[in-house]
C-alpha cells in the first residue's frame, strides 16, 4: 500500500503536522520521523502514528505488565484504532481475563485476537509442548507468523509498547525505527521510565495485571515466565525465558526463513 512510503512529515518539530508527500522508503520514513517525534510526548507521538497512517497503523499489545498505559493514551486518542493481540494458545488465564475487562473498562472497539494457524499447530505442534524443545520456532508459528499474517497485508505501520529501561537489544531503542518485516514501527513509550508507568497507571487508577503483585515484572505465555526475586527487579524481564540465552519472542527481530508461509489459517 503506497502511502506510508509517499510520504514525508513536514520537517517542523510538532506531532500533529500533515505529511508532505515525498518518495522515500521504510528506512529513510523512519530516520525522519524519528528525528522529528524523538523528544515528542507519548501521546503526541501516538497522534502523529494515526495522522499520518490513517486506518493502516495498529497497536500491538500483549496485555501484559505494562500495556495499560499505551492502551489507556490510545483509548483517550481514538477508541476506534486497531488493536492486535496475539493470542498463542499459551497465555495466562489472568491475562485473558485482564484483555477482556482492560478493553472494557477503556473502551476500545477494534479489538482483534490473532492465534496461530491449525495447519502450523499440526504440523510443528501438535502436542503443544514444543516450547520445551524449540522455543524459537514456537514463538515463530504461534506469534511471529499470526502477527504477519495480519500486519503485513493490511497496514503500513504499528505501534509497540517497549521502552529502553528494558535493556538488552532494547537499550538504544529509537522512538521511530524501520521495522524487519519492512513497517515502520513507532515506540511512543520508548523514552519512559519504570516510575514514569507507575505513576502514569497511578494518576489514571488503571488496574494493574493480576500477575504483578505475585512478582511477574514482565507477563508473557506461562510456560516461559518466571515470577522474579524482588531483588532483581531491576530487570524488568528476568523472568522471560528465563535461564536460556533467548530474550525476544522475534516478531522484533528479522524473520527466519522458517516463518514462511502457512496459507492455510483458522484459529486455534
Ligand atoms: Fe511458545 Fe514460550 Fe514463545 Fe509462548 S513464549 S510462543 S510458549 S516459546
Amino acid at each position: 500500500m503506497s502511502m506510508a512510503y509517499d510520504s514525508q512529515p513536514q520537517t517542523t518539530v510538532t506531532a500533529t503536522a500533515a505529511p508532505q508527500p515525498q518518495p522515500q522508503g521504510p528506512a529513510a520514513l523512519a530516520a525522519s520521523l524519528n528525528a522529528r517525534l524523538r523528544d515528542a510526548s507519548p501521546q503526541g507521538i501516538l497522534k502523529a502514528a494515526l495522522e499520518l497512517f490513517p486506518g493502516r497503523v495498529a497497536l500491538v499489545s500483549s496485555f501484559g505488565a505494562e500495556s495499560a498505559v499505551l492502551l489507556h493514551m490510545l483509548s483517550e486518542i481514538d477508541r476506534a484504532a486497531p488493536v492486535l493481540f496475539l493470542d498463542t494458545g499459551h497465555l495466562f488465564g489472568q491475562t485473558l481475563d485482564y484483555r477482556k475487562s482492560l478493553v472494557e473498562k477503556l473502551g476500545l472497539t477494534d479489538v482483534r485476537d490473532l492465534r496461530p494457524a491449525y495447519q502450523d499447530l499440526a504440523v510443528n505442534d501438535p502436542k503443544a509442548d514444543l516450547w520445551k524443545t524449540n522455543t524459537d520456532l514456537c514463538c515463530d508459528i504461534r506469534k511471529v507468523r499470526p502477527l504477519d499474517r495480519v500486519l503485513l497485508p493490511d497496514f503500513d505501520a504499528w505501534i509497540t509498547g517497549r521502552k529502553r529501561f528494558h535493556g538488552g537489544s532494547r537499550l538504544n531503542l529509537p522512538v521511530v525505527e524501520a521495522g524487519a518485516e519492512g513497517k515502520i514501527k513507532f515506540n511512543p513509550l520508548a523514552n519512559w521510565s519504570k516510575a514514569q508507568l507507575d505513576a502514569y497507571m497511578a494518576e489514571h487508577d488503571l488496574p494493574p495485571h493480576p500477575l504483578v503483585e505475585f512478582g511477574y515484572p514482565s507477563v508473557g505465555c506461562w510456560p516461559c515466565t518466571k515470577p522474579v526475586e524482588s531483588g532483581a527487579a531491576s530487570d524488568i524481564r528476568a523472568g522471560r525465558w528465563a535461564g536460556s540465552d533467548k530474550t525476544e519472542c522475534g516478531i522484533h527481530t528479522p524473520r527466519a526463513a522458517t516463518a514462511a508461509e502457512s496459507e492455510v489459517g483458522g484459529d486455534i
